[in-house]
């Protein structure tokens, strides 16, 4: 995780624009953040804070009379090795205070190179991973290496994911970048150019980017422009593309008190505008450009695979399930519990993989692909949020969510806009099999009013915030839903526990009786997720009874009518119905999503940016 940001130009504001470029990068981490610039005396400068870019910015508002200076660099950081405080704040440097790193990723053999550089006499200050990177360009400088050799022989010692960017005294009109695994990217302007790890930062100045690829080293100058070369040092041609198409990190709230609230209330409008053009409601049919030139290919593929991690398998799991029962062999994988030794040739081999990911910059998820390319002749395909990513360049083609913009970490229009592409993705893959789809009328007609369903689940945050208050003492809860009410009941866990900070459990209503009843007592609350279209409703309603005659707290949330409940739950949200099965759990996870934030409302939680967490999980 973590966020990088730079600026090289004419105009003498590095700082600040270091700084403002930092802030719509935090949501990748805010432990603490930091700066290098080389100042007008040609000297290298370093700020660092602990916490929020804020307090950097008012740092830099405080000494900006000393921050004269044409270039800089700056890390917002998520931490992975060493501890939160100043020390391990980047950027970081070498002996002589000369250089000056900031680092996203891991690098996995740092012990070992720190332990070579200490026996030749190096001082570290830091417990990160990083500081051995400008402690080895100290040392590559010393043996007589010019800086450009210098960093490229240090970035080639390096084992693990890097994004890296490097200013120096010894070599004052240039940024040095490189890239293995974390993203990163160069935006040009008339006379000034930018690095960030997410192209969407880049403020107006910037006209055409270059996203740099794994193995991409660069340089960045007002003279000689973006230079890219290989770990050889051999010269790399590049494609610069129109900043246009990206979306704009906006940092408003738009009155909203939280993004995340902004963001489950834009749903009703985000679900249009990721259909929009791809649903033709005459004809009852989907339509997926991006997939046209692999039509064929899909079609004949036997097996339909999703793969993704936290909300985005939930995603993938959930169309798993409604491919399944469009009649199609469909499965899930969880990215972050996937290796090599999971690879299974004949399945993947004859699959057609949709990889989900928000970002298009997870880790676990690229590894994933990564592995599967290698190894099988799957054909892979996305479904990413974020235009222009890692992912969405990596793989043969896809359908991008359109969710826009997410700030809040807890991913919410971003799950919603993925479920309800692979649900189209799943007819679509239906049809060209020629497969019959049952109620197709109703479901296209389910289509058509999910916005305004999705609309009349906001309307019902006054009720789901009562709810809240109601049971703001619970301290462990247990989210359990059957069949398609399942992925939800572990995406509303998930919300619950990454905001509120409270135990959380997810899990199959069925299941129950096979163990977890055991911990059933009247300190947990049970969330029974329960849809009126589910083949086995009876099967719900008794393993409910089953909670509550063990003196179990149970709240429904569903479509399913109050009255076939038992009587014993403590509390009912109502969701609007629909009049197929598949479009529900949509409904439902707004639902989830409000309580989850009224929950930590009322807990006075930091809801945008929860602790120990990072929106986009860019290191295993
Ligand atoms: N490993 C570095 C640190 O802990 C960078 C972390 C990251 O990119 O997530 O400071």
């Amino acid at each position: 995780m973590c966020g990088i940001y730079g600026y090289i130009g004419t105009d003498a504001d590095a700082a600040s624009v270091v700084v403002s470029g930092l802030q719509k990068l935090e949501y990748r981490g805010y432990d603490s953040a930091g700066l290098a610039i080389i100042d007008a005396n040609h000297n290298l400068k370093i700020l660092k804070q602990v916490g929020y870019v804020s307090e950097l910015n008012r740092l830099v508002f405080k000494k900006s009379k000393e921050l004269i200076a044409k270039v800089g660099i700056g890390h917002t950081r998520w931490a992975t090795h060493g501890r939160v405080n100043k020390a391990n704040t980047h950027p970081h440097i070498d002996c002589h205070k000369q250089i000056a790193v900031v680092h996203n990723g891991v690098i996995e053999n740092y012990r070992q190179l720190q332990r070579q550089l200490i026996e030749k006499g190096h001082r570290f200050t830091s417990q990160t991973d990083t500081e051995v990177i400008p402690h080895l360009i100290e040392e590559f400088l010393a043996e007589g290496l010019k800086f450009r050799q210098a960093f490229n022989q240090a970035l080639s010692r390096l084992v693990g994911a890097w994004a890296v960017a490097v200013i120096s005294e010894l070599d004052l009109d240039t940024i040095w970048i490189g890239r293995h695994s974390s993203p990163l990217a160069v935006g040009i302007g008339d006379s000034q150019l930018y690095l960030s790890s997410d192209a969407r930062a880049f403020d107006h100045q910037v006209g055409n980017i270059v996203f740099l690829e794994d193995g991409h080293l660069g340089s960045l100058s007002v003279r000689r422009g973006l230079k890219l070369f290989n770990l050889k040092g051999k010269p790399i041609n590049y494609t610069l593309i129109n900043k246009n198409g990206l979306d704009k990190i906006e940092m408003d709230k738009n009155g909203y008190d939280h993004f995340m609230l902004k963001e489950i209330c834009q749903q009703p409008q985000v679900c249009r505008q990721s259909y929009q053009g791809r649903i033709d409601f005459k004809e009852k049919k989907v339509v997926l450009g991006g997939l046209f030139n692999y039509n064929s290919q899909i079609k004949q593929s036997r097996f339909i695979g999703f793969v993704g991690c936290g909300s985005s398998y939930h995603a993938g799991l959930l169309a798993e399930i409604i491919g399944r029962e469009l009649g199609l062999s469909t499965f899930s994988l969880d990215s972050s519990n996937f290796g090599r030794a999971d690879v299974d040739k004949y399945v993947l081999n004859n699959s057609s993989l949709f990889y989900l990911s928000q970002s298009g910059e997870t880790s676990d998820t690229l590894n994933a692909l990564k592995i599967i390319k290698l190894e099988t002749q799957a054909l892979n395909l996305g479904i990413v949020n974020v235009v222009g990513s890692s992912l969405a360049r990596q793989v043969k083609a896809g359908v991008y969510t359109r969710a826009g913009i997410e700030v809040g970490v807890a991913a919410t229009k971003s799950f919603l806009t993925q479920v309800l592409i692979g649900l189209i993705t799943a007819i679509y893959i239906a049809d060209l099999k020629g497969m019959k789809i049952k109620s197709r009328q109703r479901l296209f007609q389910d289509l058509k009013q999910l916005p305004n369903n999705i609309e009349k689940v906001v309307g019902l945050s006054k009720e789901i915030k009562q709810l809240a208050k109601r049971i703001l003492s619970v301290d462990k809860f247990m989210f359990l839903g059957r069949r398609l009410a399942y992925p939800i009941a572990l995406e509303g866990s998930l919300k619950l526990k990454e905001i509120s900070y409270k135990f959380s459990y997810g899990d199959k209503l069925g299941s129950l009786k096979h163990g977890p009843l055991a911990i059933i007592d009247k300190d947990n609350l049970v969330i029974a997720i329960v849809f009126k279209h589910d083949t086995d409703l009876s099967k719900n309603i008794s393993n409910i009874h089953e909670i509550t005659a063990r003196k179990g707290r149970v709240i429904v949330m569903g479509d399913v009518n109050q009255s076939s409940l038992p009587r014993s739950i403590e509390d009912f949200i109502k969701l609007p119905s629909l009049s197929t099965a598949w479009l529900t759990p949509m409904v439902a996870a707004v639902g989830v999503q409000l309580l989850a934030y009224y929950l930590a409302l009322l807990l006075g939680k930091e809801i945008d940016r929860p602790r120990y967490l990072a929106k986009s999980v860019t290191v295993n």
